[in-house]
């Protein structure tokens, strides 16, 4: 850090200029300056690959998959089926047929809940969530939990948002039958040791379920080696494409599942004098006409993530963020929520005396773009005695030089406010 410190010229370990073209917005300019764009963790941005296959989808092979017979739609099914091989790729999954497309992590996990939680769990069971939860791996754990009567039991954090594994441990009863946690928090930034999780769930007869939304961009996942039950990820948060995302499961679990949704592509038959039977894996899982282009485009946001490599853009977020840290710790009464040692590019502060709203409309004038607010994680946010915070996140294509642009524009702003 302290090379970051003193601002000694710093070897990137990417080729961030070369990146940086590959996006078109990152041209764009607010209010007269230069995008600086730190709301990564929302919503990441797109290269032009992605941007790309919509068109060549689109103006040269729009048609819907799986079923025709035609030219079109046989291509739109391989260009599909193409993503599944790069997604288990990326998550280094056993089998193609483990990777389910969903609208993203938000509708990957209530398709576990629905259909994983609905078969298994009983009333006086228990589910293990973390503090650190986003509100999606909270909320569908809780519909359900009202409905069948089990309970919901929270894994506390320390003072510096790391989850405590000892009291993690001890919440585990005979009746625990699955702990849902993410890989990394979206607040805070804390990345989670959940391949020791799910040792320890394991060990004790319970799955898990990991929530990758914000892992996935930043670091290497393997669902093998982590042994995880079930692991989502969302497109826009890997530079992909909004409304569509992965869920991977063991094939042996989704295979004893029911399906959740009703409709075309996941049956086998239908009839209405004998029972309707279901498609194989994972088609039992996508009812319907998917977002055929959106999967497509996901493909293309993988390939271009692995061209670089996940590791070297983590490595790169991990400098990024080290200069913010020591950046912004230099202004008079900000305080930074989530200090664990193991954080992924997240930098959430809270300032004496100025409201996060303020700060964020006012730095948005400013050309930074920041995320204002509870982040989804109101139960995190609440233990922290807060209820919003000013959150930047970092991203391949962000420079030292825009962290710069951004302590410099906060100074300004809480200079204002103050
Ligand atoms: N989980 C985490 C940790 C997230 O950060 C998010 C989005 O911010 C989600 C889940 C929900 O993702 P989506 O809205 O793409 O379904």
């Amino acid at each position: 850090m302290t090379d970051l410190a003193t601002r000694a010229p710093v070897t990137p370990t990417l080729d961030v200029a070369a990146i940086r073209a590959d996006f078109p917005i990152l041209s764009r300019r607010i209010h007269g300056r230069p995008l600086v764009y730190l709301d990564n963790a929302a919503t990441s941005q797109t290269p032009s690959r992605v941007i790309a296959a919509f068109d060549a989808y689109y103006g040269g092979y729009n048609a819907n998959i799986h079923r025709g017979l035609h030219t079109l739609a046989d291509e739109a099914t391989a260009a599909f089926e193409g993503t599944r091989e790069v997604a288990r790729g990326f998550l280094n999954a056993k089998e193609s047929r483990e990777i389910i497309f969903t609208r993203g992590t938000t509708e990957a996990i209530n398709l576990v809940a629905n259909s994983w939680g609905r078969a298994n769990l009983k009333p006086g069971d228990e589910v293990l969530v973390s503090r650190l939860e986003h509100h999606s791996n909270i909320v569908p754990w809780q519909m359900l939990a009202t409905e069948i009567g089990f309970t919901l039991k929270v894994i506390p954090v320390d003072e510096r948002g790391v989850l405590d594994l000892d009291a993690y441990r001890e919440l585990f009863s005979e009746r625990t039958r699955l702990v849902a946690v993410n890989h990394v928090s979206n607040a805070f930034g804390t990345v989670n040791p959940v391949k020791a999780m799910a040792a320890i769930a394991h060990a004790r007869g319970a799955r898990i379920l990991v929530d990758g939304a914000q892992a996935a961009p930043h670091q290497r996942v393997d669902v093998q080696d982590l042994d995880a039950d079930f692991y989502a990820f969302s497109g826009h948060k890997v530079y992909g494409p909004t409304g569509v995302g992965v869920l991977y499961g063991k094939a042996e679990l989704l295979e004893s599942m029911p399906p959740w949704q009703g409709g075309g592509e996941m049956i086998a038959t239908v009839s209405f004098e004998t029972a309707t039977t279901f498609a194989e894996i994972p088609h039992k899982f996508e009812a319907g006409t998917p977002a055929i282009a959106e999967v497509i485009a996901l493909g293309e946001a993988l390939k271009w993530v692995n061209g670089i490599g996940v590791d070297a853009i983590g490595d790169w977020e991990g400098r990024l963020l080290a200069h913010a840290t020591e950046r912004v710790l230099r202004i008079d009464g900000l305080r930074i929520l989530g200090t664990a040692p193991d954080k992924a590019g997240v930098l959430s502060f809270v300032v004496d005396g100025a409201h996060s709203q303020d700060i964020g409309l006012l730095i948005d004038q400013l050309g930074v773009a920041i995320r204002t607010g509870h982040h989804c994680a109101q139960p995190l946010l609440a233990h922290f005695g807060v209820d919003a915070t000013c959150r930047a996140s970092f991203a391949a294509y962000n420079t030292l030089e825009e962290v710069d642009v951004f302590a410099e524009a906060l100074e300004r702003v809480i200079g204002m406010v103050r």
